[in-house]
């Protein structure tokens, strides 16, 4: 029986992304102001006492996990903060133009106006992995614990399924799960609530989610895979401030997808491809599908000369207002991208994820004013929710995602007519629109033939100049893992890969992984293929969470 040291926290948040750090933050300065009102009289009641916060956080620091290069709305900053710029928020460029390009595979058309959701002048380019760093450091200025290399293993109950807090991992454990000299047992956070705002796919909101049925009635999420490269390009080949989107090439019209170009300062860019992972054909392969968006002549002529010097890969839930979970249960709410604040049209979630945040802030101050942190308390979150601008701007939007899943065309005239019409959704939006991403993919063979490539990613040379294979990406991903570690993925049935799997669907996990973490490789003493997991190349984008699904294949968990 491993003795744990037992810390009694007032508020664990898990998790130093945008959305915790701003909630933090927030929590801190309404603290302030509603003791002031107590004090002035304003307000009847006793004041709060000083409450010991803390933010844990996997990364090895405060951004380490977050994925840079984004353009930032500040609405939510700028309310957390009016002063942020002057206070030395680290934004890199202004947006001073954007456009929408469709690519056809040899040529570029130019929308004449850009769409309004890919709007973005006045707007910020932004490295999120500095702002995080920096909100971090404000974070500790007032006296927030943040505690990183803590990554949140578990949740822990009460004997009513009131969370109570969390278990962070045990450390030094070697592959086989043996504790080695070092170890260091992982240590129990007691709080009286706690904020899950773990990004897209979260573990620790994913086991409450199906432990009190925080999904019921709601529809499936649906995720994509964004992945990017930040180069440095010769003076000229890209507008300091410019932002592209783009759509068409190189996704077939059945494939959700699209790129941007962001031109940031000192000549660099952040580039970038999305592909819906409801994808139907097994042989798609998300990585390969980024680097030949690259050799796009529009796109390679602006790397042309350049040098590629950052990689990473994350999966966004695109899903929209009709996947959130119920925000909170006894003791826990749920902030940002794991409780599904992104808005899948203009691909931002940043300014959302730090207002959810802040509303959290907001009532758990509320919570703290009359000592309840029970649900009748804590369900005001999706309230304030509801009333505030983040209703405004996703439900608009609420089936556009869904829109897409009969293909580019109907998804774009669904697109045009939702806007206008406040998003309602048209009798040929797809039935089945409700189901889950992984539902979509189809078999292997079709029609008595088996698919391939087929040809389509033959231009993709990995020249490791414009192109990259998956390894070389990896390299400049920034992750280390001990190799003497256990593994974080855990396939449960590995023999259903080397049938069924390799039968049906061909291991589109070899595909889908855009960090070469999976490979079918041959046995001799079984004279078949077999799954190989080389976890120390993982990113952490935690597709295989999605893709990798119990009620088609097998499950993977992180
Ligand atoms: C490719 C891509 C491009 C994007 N571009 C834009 C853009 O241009 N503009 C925009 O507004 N949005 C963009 N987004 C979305 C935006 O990044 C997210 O909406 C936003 O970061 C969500 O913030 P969050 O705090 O909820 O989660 P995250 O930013 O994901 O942060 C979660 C943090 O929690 C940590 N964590 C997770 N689990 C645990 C655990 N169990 N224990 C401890 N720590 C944990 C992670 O390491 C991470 O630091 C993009 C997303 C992607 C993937």
């Amino acid at each position: 029986m491993i003795e744990r040291e037992q810390i009694e926290m007032d508020v664990v948040f898990v998790g130093a992304g945008p959305a915790n750090l701003a909630a933090a933050l927030h929590l801190k300065s309404e603290i302030k102001k509603y003791n002031e009102f107590v004090a002035n009289g304003i307000k009847p009641g006793k004041p709060i006492s000083d409450l010991e916060i803390a933010i844990v956080e996997k990364g090895s620091f405060v951004g380490a996990h977050i994925l840079s290069g984004a353009v930032m709305d500040p609405i939510a900053i700028r309310e957390l903060m009016p002063d942020f710029l002057a206070q030395g928020c680290p934004v890199d460029s202004v947006v001073t133009d954007d456009a929408a390009w469709y690519l056809t595979e040899k040529r570029r058309f130019v929308a004449p106006i850009t769409p309004p959701p890919l709007k973005n002048k006045g707007k910020y380019i932004v490295s999120l992995s500095k702002i995080c760093e920096w909100l971090g450091e404000k974070c500790e200025e007032a006296g927030i614990n943040i505690f990183p290399e803590f990554p949140a293993a578990e949740l822990l109950y009460d004997e009513n399924d009131r969370v109570i807090g969390i278990r962070t991992g045990d450390k030094g454990i070697d592959k086989e799960g043996k504790p080695k000299v070092n170890f260091e047992p992982g240590v129990d956070l007691l709080a009286k609530v706690t904020v899950l705002g773990e990004g897209s796919r979260g573990s620790l909101a994913k086991q409450l989610t199906a432990r009190l049925g925080l999904d019921h009635g709601k529809e499936e999420q649906v995720f994509s895979l964004g992945i990017k490269e930040l180069w440095e390009v010769p003076a000229g080949n890209f507008q300091e401030g410019m932002v592209v989107h783009t759509l068409g090439f190189p996704s077939d019209t059945r494939t959700y997808g699209g790129g941007w170009i962001y031109g940031l300062k000192n000549n660099t860019v952040s580039i970038g491809y999305v592909t819906g992972l409801d994808y139907e054909d097994p042989m798609i392969d998300p990585h390969t599908e980024f680097q030949k968006f690259k050799t796009h002549p529009k796109i390679a002529e602006i790397l042309a000369g350049g040098k590629m010097i950052k990689y990473g890969a994350k999966s966004i839930n695109t899903g929209g207002y009709y996947t959130m979970p119920k925000l909170y249960a006894d003791g826990v709410l749920l902030v940002g991208d794991c409780a599904s604040f992104l808005n899948g049209q203009r691909i931002k979630g940043i300014h959302t994820a730090m207002k959810s945040g802040m509303l959290a802030a907001e009532t758990i101050v509320g919570a703290f004013e009359h000592e309840d942190f029970s649900s009748k308390t804590l369900r005001h979150f999706e309230e304030k929710v509801e009333m505030s601008w983040i209703y405004d701007e996703l439900h608009p939007v609420r089936n556009f995602h869904a829109a897409f899943q009969k293909g580019r065309w109907s998804g774009l005239i669904n697109t045009g007519l939702q806007y206008l019409t406040k998003g309602l959704a048209w009798g040929f939006m797809p039935k089945e629109y409700h189901i889950a991403g992984y539902e979509r993919m189809q078999k292997i063979t079709e029609n008595g033939q088996r698919r391939t490539e087929n040809g389509r990613y033959a231009e993709v040379k990995f020249d490791k100049e414009l192109t990259f294979d998956k390894i070389t990406d990896v390299f400049h991903a920034g992750v280390a893992h001990d190799e003497d570690q256990p593994s974080h993925l855990h396939v449960l049935d590995t023999e259903i890969c080397a049938t069924r799997c390799a039968e049906e669907y061909g291991n589109p996990c070899q595909r889908f992984c855009p960090a070469a973490v999976y490979e079918m490789e041959d046995n001799a003493a079984t004279a078949r293929k077999e799954l190989k997991v080389n976890f120390s190349n993982c990113v952490h984008c935690k597709t295989c969470h999605q893709l990798g699904h119990p009620r088609r294949r097998r499950r993977t968990e992180l």
